[in-house]
């Protein structure tokens, strides 16, 4: 099963890609998180993202596609994954096509959670994640049961640099020119399904299973 998460920053993809890759058993590959685990660890890929991401902007396709094409090849994939928060513009789409072209592969299909804008600021200036783990809290919809660790890891959570009020505006509006594009383009294919995100998280959840049914592979 490869499925990709679409969606606004804030859309909940992250939150519900934990759950879903726990139910279906396939590995939960979010670019964000291999662009901060990069920073963190302060390698040449973290130094160049960085300047990116701080701003609320894209980092390059070509950089981001080879990163993502190293991360597809790895044998934990073989059976499916699941993308989260790639492909963001029409060239990423275009090279994963070509990817799974290249290997007989398809993609089962694009998920897109839907949350309108007046959600969004709300949910991401309020967003906690955990820096070990990658698992996203809430301090009003979503927080961990003791207070400032998480849940799954034990780990400080952290409020992340980027998700201040005036760097979401900024990603919202990359989001409105170069990602929201991918929602015609998946539709033209037949690929793409549609949840409404703004009720609670389980009940998203299961809008999700009832898509992708009880199928794990
Ligand atoms: P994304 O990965 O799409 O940017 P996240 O999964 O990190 O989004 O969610 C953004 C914020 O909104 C987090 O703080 C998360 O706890 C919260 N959140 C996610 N889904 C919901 C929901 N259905 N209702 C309320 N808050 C949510
Ligand atoms: P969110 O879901 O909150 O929007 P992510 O954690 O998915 O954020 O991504 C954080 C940042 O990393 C993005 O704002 C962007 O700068 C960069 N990034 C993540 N994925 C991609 C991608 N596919 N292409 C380019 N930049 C990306
Ligand atoms: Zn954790």
């Amino acid at each position: 099963m490869r499925i990709i998460l679409l969606g606004p920053p804030g859309a909940g993809k992250g939150t519900q890609a934990k759950s879903i890759c726990n139910r279906y058993s396939i590995p939960h590959i979010s670019t964000g998180d291999i662009f901060r685990k990069n920073i963190s660890d302060n390698t040449p890929l973290g130094i160049e993202a960085k300047k990116h991401i701080d701003r609320g902007h894209l980092v390059p396709d070509e950089l981001t596609i080879d990163i993502v094409k190293d991360r597809l090849f790895q044998e934990d994939c073989s059976n499916g994954y699941l993308l989260d928060g790639f492909p963001r513009t029409v060239k990423q789409a275009e090279a994963l096509e070509e990817f799974l072209i290249s290997r007989g592969e398809n993609l089962a299909t694009a998920l897109l959670i839907k949350v309108p804008t007046e959600f969004i600021i709300d949910r991401m200036t309020g967003r906690r994640v955990c820096p070990a783990c990658g698992a996203s809290y809430h301090i009003k919809y979503n927080p961990p049961v003791n207070e400032g660790k998480c849940d799954v890891c034990g780990s400080d959570i952290i409020q992340r640099k980027d998700d201040t009020e005036a760097t979401v505006r900024e990603r919202l509006e990359v989001y409105d020119m170069q990602t929201e594009p991918l929602i015609d383009y998946y539709g033209k294919k037949d690929l793409l399904s549609i949840v409404e995100g703004t009720r609670a998280i389980n009940e998203v959840f299961e809008s999700i299973c009832n898509i992708l049914g009880s199928d794990k592979k």
